[in-house]
């Protein structure tokens, strides 16, 4: 054993960052590679791993100290070089526009690497499929490309999208009560703070997500995975290669932002889904390519932020696979706050004029002439990555879009190969990547699992809220289900009007001889949360009865679930419904 100085490694541009967090104290065993601290600049925080396995000796280093590249952090009285796999870098830096910029090597050299279980890709399905099938015994190797965990959803989607919505919320919150006699000034936002927060919130996540894996005793190769034979995967890092021989894979490596061909990508003002997550600045003028989910929540953001926005959705309306019912709503509210939503409008060129795009449109609404904007988003949908991973080349099955089709079980056509989450299917949602990964990994485990949700929840986080289960009123009459339906306008909701929010309403399908729940549609602040309640009912078999005569609170929004059974059932007193017993 002999004692040395834990310095600070080389970690790029940044100098004089902060100590934010001691992850060790003296006295403490530490592995090799085992965060020691975490730091902080402005742009990016990072964990700093040990190079050593040892007990720490004496702490150099106190939080809120500045440290670069060679600052002394601690004495290590360190053990013999363990023989651990070293992953690439495991500082967490979060400048999410570099992430796309990997690139892989030809893999020379490899270290060898065997395990029960591989999964490649660590956002929400992989991750959580690392982990049950570690907690199920299973040896388990992660493998993700970027140097942090957490995929799409941590990273650059649910969670960052949704910080950046409260913001939103608090703003149009706060002008809103200037009708009801409170009125504030003109907010003063600072991008660069704002920004730091919703940094902050993401970095605490995925810095939770490693803290899981090693407490799993998972490990975590950091590098560009491709299949290399049916049980055998390359893993080419910065740092590292290897050669990972598995019983069993399960791919979840997710899906990436469509892009529509012939525009000018590489110009400022022209971005994906991460790029307005970045939030640089807050453009005078902006156009939102897609009235989707992910463009309605950044146009929702970046309007009560200031800007001026445009949404152009070439289909008929906006979020095409939501209950028509609920949209209407949002639709109101937002034709009084953007400067135009056009729907059945397509943009047919964009043209770059400085630092401003110029885009042409084409359709019913199509505006008569050219319009510059100061930024431009495309969110035009996903795009599986099941091409790039060789996945083909050792038999498993990838369609033309780029999808994994899997059975109940999560298997592709190579049995021992399984696939979950974005990659495998519609809808790409987080919550349903997670749930498949626990699917795949028990069914790996030898439990007797398989798929058997009977619906997964969407819910746009837009301003009010739309979130909705099971069948819409659209798919009931295409596919000729008979039922019936019932719609409780929160105008008549004490809970909604003491709020200043009136404009929601909650709808609910239900079979027309059993009874039973069939699908919900609420529209209205907090409705994804709502949503629960009728995702339960609907799993649980619930007819209108079991809704109606649940006390639910009150005032509150939940009773309007429970208030639009009552009116299916003929027995709501909060409403006068004529010809009702
Ligand atoms: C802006 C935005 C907002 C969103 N908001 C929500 C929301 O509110 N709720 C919700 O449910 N969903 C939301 N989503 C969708 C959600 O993020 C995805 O459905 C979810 O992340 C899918 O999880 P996944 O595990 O399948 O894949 P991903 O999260 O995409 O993770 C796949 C991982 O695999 C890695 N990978 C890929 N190929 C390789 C390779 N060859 N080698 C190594 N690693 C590889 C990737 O780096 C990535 O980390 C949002 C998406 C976006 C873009």
């Amino acid at each position: 054993m002999k004692t040395m100085e834990i310095r600070v490694p080389d970690i790029g541009d940044f100098k004089e960052v902060e100590v934010i967090e001691l992850m060790v104290k003296e006295g403490d065993e530490i592995r090799k590679d085992q965060s020691l601290l975490l730091v902080e600049s402005d742009k990016a925080s990072m964990e700093i791993p040990s190079p050593q396995a040892g007990k720490v000796r004496k702490m150099l280093v106190k939080l809120g100290d500045k440290v670069s590249e060679g600052s002394a952090l601690l004495l290590l009285d360190a053990e013999e070089a363990a023989k651990e796999i070293v992953p690439e870098d495991r500082s967490r830096q979060s400048d999410n526009r570099s992430r796309e910029n990997t690139a892989p090597s030809a893999a020379e050299n490899p270290t060898f690497v065997e395990c029960d279980t591989l999964v490649l890709g660590a956002g929400p399905g992989g991750y959580t499929a690392a982990f049950r099938a570690a907690d199920l015994g299973q040896k388990v190797v992660l493998v993700e490309r970027y140097p942090v965990l957490g995929g799409v959803c941590l990273n650059v989607g649910c969670i960052p999208s949704k910080a950046l919505l409260h913001a939103a919320k608090v703003i149009s919150d706060v002008q809103e009560m200037a009708h009801h006699g409170i009125r504030y000034g003109k907010p003063e936002i600072d991008p660069v703070q704002l920004n730091r927060w919703k940094q902050g919130v993401v970095d605490k996540l995925t810095g939770g997500l490693s803290a899981l894996a090693r407490a799993r005793k998972i490990t975590v190769l950091h590098g560009i995975g491709q299949f290399a034979g049916t049980h055998e995967m390359d893993v080419t890092g910065k740092n590292g290669q290897w050669r990972v021989q598995f019983k069993n894979a399960i791919i979840a490596a997710g899906s990436s932002a469509a892009k529509l061909p012939g525009f000018p990508y590489g110009h400022a003002a022209l971005v994906d889904s991460t790029g307005a997550l970045q939030l640089d600045s807050i453009p005078e003028k902006m156009l939102v390519i897609g009235g989707g989910i992910i463009g309605l929540e950044m146009a929702c953001v970046y309007d009560a932020l200031g800007a001026k926005v445009t949404v152009a959705e070439f289909s008929d309306g906006l979020i095409p696979s939501a209950d028509r019912d609920v949209v209407l709503p949002l639709l109101d509210r937002i034709k009084k706050r953007y400067e135009a939503v056009l729907v059945r409008t397509r943009v047919t060129k964009l043209e770059e004029d400085g630092k401003r795009l110029i885009a042409t449109f084409d359709g019913n609404n199509a505006p008569s002439e050219p319009l510059a904007f100061d930024l431009v988003l495309v969110a035009v949908g996903r795009r599986p990555n099941g091409a790039s991973i060789g996945a083909d080349r050792v038999g498993v099955f990838v369609d033309e879009h780029g999808f994994i089709p899997v059975n109940r079980r999560q298997q592709t056509n190579v049995p021992h190969i399984y696939a979950i989450g974005d990659i495998c299917g519609e809808p790409m949602l987080a919550h349903k990547a997670s749930y498949e990964g626990k699917v795949a990994a028990e069914v790996i485990a030898g439990l007797k699992t398989e798929y058997d949700a009977m619906t997964v929840p969407s819910v746009a986080y837009t301003d009010p809220e739309i979130a909705w289960m099971g069948l819409t009123e659209e798919q009931a009459v295409k596919q000729g289900i008979p039922y019936e339906k019932s719609v409780f306008p929160w105008s008549a909701s004490g809970r909604a009007l003491t709020m200043g929010r009136p404009d929601g309403l909650t709808k609910l399908l239900w079979d027309k001889k059993t009874g039973r729940l069939l699908g919900a549609a609420i529209a209205g602040t907090g409705a994804g949360e709502l949503l629960s309640e009728t995702t339960l009912a609907l799993e649980m078999g619930c007819a209108l009865e079991d809704i109606a005569l649940t006390v639910h609170p009150h005032p509150s929004l939940s009773e309007t679930v429970m208030f639009a059974a009552e009116i299916g059932l003929g027995t709501i007193a909060d409403l006068y419904i004529p010809g009702k017993k």
